[in-house]
């Protein structure tokens, strides 16, 4: 005796089982994917933040000597300097033997020169141009006076991958007249440091390294960089960005 409506046929129990198993099955499977998805944003969030927040990687700086642990900055600064390319070969022109500087540096450095001589002063050129490998050389091999260890001497020369000389536009200026100051703090006394101070932005030099710089580095009077292309702009807009929220 049956007193079903055309209605109660669409009773749950009226569904054949092998409709039934299949919707739940339906519903399992999409249960399973918001939480599949659920998961693999919530991985993603995570490795996300805690590159951000912690510095990216710990890099060993390492020659035959000596083996230094640095980090990588989240801003990707090591030891205090921004990553740099080595300028092609093509790019470089050199200022005299041995010394090159980036192609679009030359014009501007002659002119620089140029008129500090006609005032008495001899900016003579003490680095420019230096390859990744050189610069390898230097911060490992160095044989400093002081016996610094590769942290502090990335303090006053940068590990290799991370010097503005690589790109051809960072300059080392020296006093003509007073070569016992080369690379020395003791270079900002000379008649050359206080020349440019007045005289190297007219010619598109900035002091790279100022002392208290935002990216703790030693001071450098010495070392400038040419900013006087939209291409050596670009190179050094990252130290720029930094220096500029400071
Ligand atoms: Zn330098």
């Amino acid at each position: 005796m049956s007193s079903e409506s055309p209605k109660d046929s669409n009773n749950f129990d009226e569904i054949p089982l092998a409709r039934r198993l299949a919707a739940s099955r339906r519903i399992t499977s999409a249960r399973f994917r918001y939480f599949l998805l659920g998961s693999i944003f919530l991985t993603l969030f995570t490795v996300f933040v805690s590159f951000n927040l912690f510095p990216k990687q710990d890099i060993l700086l390492s020659s035959s000597k000596r083996n230094v642990k640095a980090k990588i900055s989240k801003d990707g600064l090591l030891l205090g300097h921004f990553p740099y390319k080595e300028a092609s070969k093509d790019n470089l022109r050199s200022v005299y033997p041995g010394m090159e500087v980036h192609k679009s540096v030359e014009n501007d450095l002659a002119k620089m020169r140029a008129a500090a001589a006609s005032q008495g002063i001899q900016l003579i050129v003490i680095s420019g141009f230096r390859s990744i490998a050189l610069q390898r050389q230097i911060f490992y091999e160095n044989k400093s006076a002081r016996n610094q260890i590769a942290i502090e001497r990335a303090r006053v020369s940068a590990p290799p991958g991370y010097s503005e000389h690589s790109t051809g536009f960072a300059v080392d200026f020296g006093d003509g007249s007073m070569r016992s100051t080369d690379f020395e703090e003791s270079f900002e006394k000379t008649p050359a440091f206080l020349w440019l101070r007045r005289n190297a932005a007219k010619f598109h030099f900035v002091l790279s390294f100022p002392k208290n710089n935002i990216q703790g580095v030693s001071y450098e009077p010495w070392h400038w960089r040419y900013e006087g292309t939209v291409e050596a702009l670009k190179e050094f807009e990252p130290a720029n960005r930094k220096r500029r929220r400071k």
